[in-house]
């Protein structure tokens, strides 16, 4: 007996996968290497004693929104929370996607956009980054104007390159489309710039952010949207209600109390990433500049590199099966101590690798 056939392009797709192995050093999902602070650990027994469980939560998440939208000197209305940045890049999907309309990525780029986007049935369509990952604001302009894409993508900085976008480029695309226009900012913090000032300048530009990186939190699953008021309201007809459990809601404004705390770890972070781009430079591979929390680099035997690095019981992502990334292995940036054990092992394993 067979079982029920799912959608065929849904069966055609493979999914995300970033291997979850029992390692010492992980470093391969561009987690924060930091608990979150022991004050805010310590609260959430309060938090979960005075949530009234037997209760639906507030639908419209009203004093979490109102601490987002303070800290980015928006309204709430400019606020729409959910659970993950990838949670808020599925319902912007449901609502300005989905059959009959059309998404742009420009590639190599993060990869749940484009799987996102077909699940919601849109067609995609990629822009091209040159060799060296940078994108051209003429290559933008030609796909919104060959396209018309009802969304598009840009990663700032992207994932899993770490090329911080310059603003020409967004201004170029800003130029060229009133539909809407994304810039993920899961990494805004470790980078030069952000779109966020911008959002009120335009009706079409929406930025999304997450607690999973620099806050720490990744655990607790918690991005948002800095959007439109318009956008919100739309976004706010798709997702699921009551999406945003009590206690999810508690806990995320107990969180923003210890923001200062989190941000000094940003520093800290930069500067490892430096050591780690020198590390690999030394090392003869090519490196690609990041502005992000991890470094993406290229090897002649990325597989071999990759499985070397395993046995020295370290985990990177290995990205040199993906589309324009032969060679290349991603390294999230661990507390000194684990990127002291990555660039050790790395060497050692070069230095077998190469013979
Ligand atoms: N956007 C980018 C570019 C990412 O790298 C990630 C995490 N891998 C996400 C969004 C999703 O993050 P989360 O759902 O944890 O907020």
């Amino acid at each position: 007996m067979t079982g029920p056939s799912p959608r065929d392009d849904i069966r055609a797709m493979s999914g995300y996968h970033s291997p979850q192995v029992e390692v010492a050093v992980r470093l391969n999902t561009n987690e924060s290497p930091f608990p979150p602070p022991t004050a805010w650990v310590e609260e959430l027994a309060a938090v979960a004693g005075r949530t009234a469980w037997n209760r639906y939560p507030d639908r419209e998440a009203t004093g979490l929104r109102a601490v987002i939208a303070s800290r980015h000197g928006v309204e709430p209305g400019n606020i729409f929370v959910a659970n993950g940045s990838n949670e808020v890049l599925q319902t912007i999907m449901l609502a300005y996607g989905g059959a009959g309309r059309t998404v742009a990525t420009f590639e190599p780029t993060y990869q749940m956009y484009a799987q996102i986007a077909r699940v919601t049935g849109a067609t995609v369509v990629s822009g091209e980054r040159r060799d060296d990952h940078t994108l051209d604001a003429r290559e933008v302009r030609r796909v919104v104007s060959e396209h018309s894409p009802s969304i598009t993508m840009l990663c700032n900085p992207n994932n899993p390159t770490g090329t911080v976008e310059p603003r020409a480029n967004l201004e170029a695309l800003l130029g060229a489309t009133d539909a809407l226009v994304v810039v993920d900012e899961a990494y805004a913090e470790f980078s030069e710039w952000s779109a966020v000032p911008m959002v009120n300048q335009h009706p079409n530009l929406v930025v999304t952010r997450t607690f999973s990186k620099t806050l720490s939190l990744a655990a607790l699953r918690v991005g948002y949207a800095i959007a439109p008021a318009a956008v919100v309201e739309a976004l706010s007809v798709a997702v699921l209600p009551y999406h945003l459990d009590a206690f999810k809601q508690a806990a995320t404004m107990a969180a923003l109390g210890h923001v200062a705390e989190m941000n000094e770890r940003v520093a800290v972070i930069c500067s490892e990433r430096r050591r780690i781009e020198e590390g690999l430079g030394a090392l003869g591979l090519e490196v690609f500049p990041s502005g992000a929390n991890f470094v993406l680099f290229r090897t002649d035997d990325a597989p071999a590199v990759w499985n070397g690095l395993l046995a020295e019981g370290v985990l990177v992502r290995d990205c040199s099966g993906w589309d324009r990334l032969a060679g290349c292995l991603r390294v999230t940036v661990g507390s000194g101590e684990e990127n002291g054990i990555f660039l050790g092992a790395l060497g050692r394993v070069l230095a077998g690798v190469r013979g």
